[in-house]
């Protein structure tokens, strides 16, 4: 089915008056901020570019959530920068870290495994705890119960557009349960099992595709090159099982099968994903008994610490398998970037939902990445006409 513009329309084109449209009522919603004390000087940067180019007008509260308590200087200095509440929340153990079920100390001789194979974060502990928080928990913490809503926004982002409207009620209107602004293709070493799992909730729970779970498969060969392939080519295999008890919801082993991690069920992830440091999403698509049995699910079979599966992935398979085109909007008019990869309007593709094998304006994305690198001029201009605006 063809992902097109009748599906997801830019909410505004030009700049409307923020200052009219904050006339109109605000949607139960909150920034969530997730942090360590350590990086108040990024979240600092982010408050001052969300601020900036839209909180100023809208005044939406901010829920900050640290797995240690937060210190005075954060608290305060935080406060110094915006004049909307702010709350801060400690996470609660339950909610991060090994729980019961699972064998701490194979978890962590798989986490010391990818550190040794060198996979992005894979030696990180706390990048597992963060990626499963983020996966399976921070949608049912005590401070965002009330919220119908979030954005997330992460150390070290950057808004270089002003944002002149409102895009939750944006959202409310359209009816959209799921907002992004970039997508870009997963390391393939810190997944290689996630989609296997994922089709199978798919499958044990009859669940049919509405369309949006085709952005994440790989296209297949033509028939006759499947023909051409070796027999017995695990990647175009019949299905191999996966543990029982897992496909039943129960406590499994917290050990990932030794499989080959080509072995995908006929699908094959193409990798692609929403990058999920931006989101606008609605909380009851988390909070909805489907998503936490897919959440279970993916949590029993131990890849959140026999692999480093991000929460990028788990939410974007999650819409894949739950959710349909029409439900998720491109924020296609957002200039945002978080550290090496951007995404600005004036290069996006105009009218469509990006999709395999365009998924998320790759070239884009590599151009970003190099003119960053190279240290590109525009770049720095807009860098110092920020300073200059919070010198004021
Ligand atoms: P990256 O964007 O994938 O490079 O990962 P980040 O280091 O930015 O982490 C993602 C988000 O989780 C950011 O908002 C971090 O501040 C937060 N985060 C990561 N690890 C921890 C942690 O151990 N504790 C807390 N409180 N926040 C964390
Ligand atoms: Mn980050």
């Amino acid at each position: 089915r063809k992902i097109s513009e009748k599906y997801d329309k830019v909410f505004t084109t030009g700049c409307l008056d923020p200052k009219k449209e904050v006339n109109a009522p605000r949607v139960n919603a909150a920034f969530v901020v997730l942090a360590r004390n350590k990086e108040l000087p990024g979240v600092i940067d982010s408050i001052k570019s969300v601020e900036r180019h839209f909180n100023q007008w809208f005044h939406y509260p901010y829920v900050f959530l640290n797995n240690e308590e937060f210190n005075s200087t954060f608290k305060e200095t935080i406060r110094n920068y915006t004049s909307s509440p702010v709350e801060f929340g400690k996470i609660d153990p339950s909610s991060w870290g090994y729980p019961d079920w699972v064998d701490a100390r194979v978890a962590k001789e798989g986490i010391a495994k990818q550190g040794d194979a060198a996979i992005m974060y894979g030696g990180m502990e706390s990048y597992h705890h963060m990626c499963r928080f983020y996966s399976g928990f921070f949608y049912k913490h005590e401070l965002l119960l009330k919220y119908d809503w979030y954005w997330r926004v992460e150390p070290d982002i950057k808004y270089f557009c002003d944002i002149t409207y409102d895009p939750f009620a944006a959202m409310v209107k359209a009816n959209k349960t799921y907002g992004f602004t970039i997508a870009v293709k997963e390391l393939k070493e810190t997944v290689p099992n996630i989609f296997r799992y994922a089709s199978a909730y798919k499958r044990v729970n009859n669940i049919t595709s509405q369309g949006l779970w085709e952005m994440f498969v790989e296209p297949k060969p033509e028939k006759e090159k499947i023909d051409e392939l070796p027999k017995g080519d695990p990647k175009y295999d019949k299905e191999k099982p996966l543990p029982e008890d897992i496909l039943r919801g129960e406590p499994g082993s917290g050990t990932l099968p030794e499989i080959d991690p080509e072995a995908m069920e006929g699908e094959i992830y193409n990798m692609c994903h929403f990058w999920s440091n931006f989101e606008i999403a609605r909380l009851d698509f988390f909070r909805s008994k489907e998503y936490e049995d897919f959440f279970t699910m993916m949590d029993r079979s131990g890849g959140f610490w026999m692999e480093r599966w991000g929460d990028a992935p788990i939410h974007s398979l999650a819409a894949g398998a739950l959710l349909s085109p029409s439900d998720i909007h491109y924020f296609r008019d957002f200039g945002y970037r978080h550290t090496t990869i951007q995404h600005c309007p004036a290069n996006a593709p105009a009218r469509q939902m990006p999709r395999a094998p365009y998924f998320g304006t790759p070239d884009m994305n590599a151009i970003a990445e190099s003119r960053h690198r190279a240290g590109d001029s525009s770049m720095k201009k807009e860098l110092a006409e920020e300073e200059e605006y919070w010198a004021k």
